[in-house]
């Protein structure tokens, strides 16, 4: 069996070994950028293992009891916990139900698995609870903690889980499984490399933007962000329409446009930048700005990103960006 994405067999061929040698933790950490597919490998790897009768290579059976629940998302020893919504907590509570969970033995003899995703979204009170589980696991307890943002995860819980890094593909690998899974034609074949660069490499949030109204919608944010940094538009008018995009998202964009104005006011080749479609406008602004401001706004903008992904007000984030934007514009 291959891993859930093509960018991903060379960690799913490591994990299907640790289980075959009887070397899986009790605890993995999957990390890294969002849009990568942690996830979907997460929930891969809990089919193989609760399959009750998988091939050689980790393939689930597809018929066994187990297949059929899995498939159905009612195996009651697989359990996988997310906010609500994206962006809320997840409740103390049904963080500090897991290791109640754990404490029951399987229904079906084998393994119990807890995804949490993303595990940031936990806070203090529901990450201390699971340290316990996390100290004292039982013996066939399995806990697969997901996150985009490690550094926001209390230290003792990560130090108490093994961690996988899911890297981003090769841009090749990853603009050919965009072009499968968007369809072919010739749109998307032009508008592939660029999605993936505006989803910083990563391939799921690339597709999530071609949903969103990819190129389009960026083009009309692009514009009102222009407004803003010239000193023409309302910042928080353009605030409320960046607010759609999500903070994560929003941030991930702004960061990706500044250090393309940095590196054309640092003199590099006007083609070495990561939105090529929007050179001529930041070939103009990059003569309006000046270097010390435009690291300014990265700064403010990496710290942002820090806690993107954690429990902070996108509206009075994106304010906050948007009237800086306007005011170095003076
Ligand atoms: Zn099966």
């Amino acid at each position: 069996m291959s891993a859930a994405y093509p960018w991903q067999n060379d960690l799913w061929e490591s994990l299907l070994s640790r289980v075959k040698t009887g070397h899986l933790p009790h605890a993995l950490l999957f990390a890294g950028g969002k849009g990568l597919g942690k996830a979907q490998l997460a929930v891969q790897l809990a089919h193989t293992l609760l399959c009750q009768s998988p091939t050689d290579d980790g393939v689930p059976c597809g018929k066994c009891q187990a297949c059929g629940l899995l498939v159905a998302g009612t195996h009651p020893d697989l359990r996988i916990i997310e906010p609500e919504e994206e962006g809320k907590v997840i409740p103390a509570d049904t963080v500090r139900a897991v290791a109640d969970f754990f404490a029951l033995k399987g229904q079906y003899g084998g393994r119990q698995i807890v995804i949490i995703n993303p595990a940031e979204a936990m806070n203090r009170f529901g990450a201390n609870g699971l340290l316990k589980t996390l100290e004292e696991p039982t013996p066939d307890a399995l806990l697969i903690l997901v996150t985009s943002q490690p550094s926001l995860l209390l230290p003792t819980i990560r130090s108490r889980c093994q961690q996988e890094i899911f890297t981003r593909p090769d841009t090749t690998i990853g603009v050919n499984w965009l072009k499968d899974t968007l369809g072919s034609g010739a749109e998307v074949a032009t508008i592939a490399p660029t999605l993936l660069a505006l989803a910083n490499g990563a391939p799921l949030e690339a597709v999530k933007l071609h949903e969103m109204g990819g190129l389009e919608v960026r083009q009309g944010l692009v514009e009102q962000w222009l407004r803003v940094v010239e000193g023409r538009g309302d910042p928080l008018k353009c605030a409320a329409s960046w607010l759609d995009l999500g903070l994560p998202r929003a941030v991930n964009w702004l960061n990706s446009w500044t250090m393309d104005l940095i590196r054309l006011k640092s003199g590099a080749a006007s083609d070495a930048i990561t939105n090529t479609d929007l050179q001529p406008q930041f070939l103009k602004l990059a003569q309006k700005l000046d270097l010390r401001s435009l690291f300014g706004h990265l700064e403010q903008i990496t710290e942002y990103s820090r806690w993107a992904g954690g429990q902070i007000n996108a509206q009075l984030a994106l304010e906050d960006i948007m009237i800086s934007w306007a005011r170095r514009s003076r």
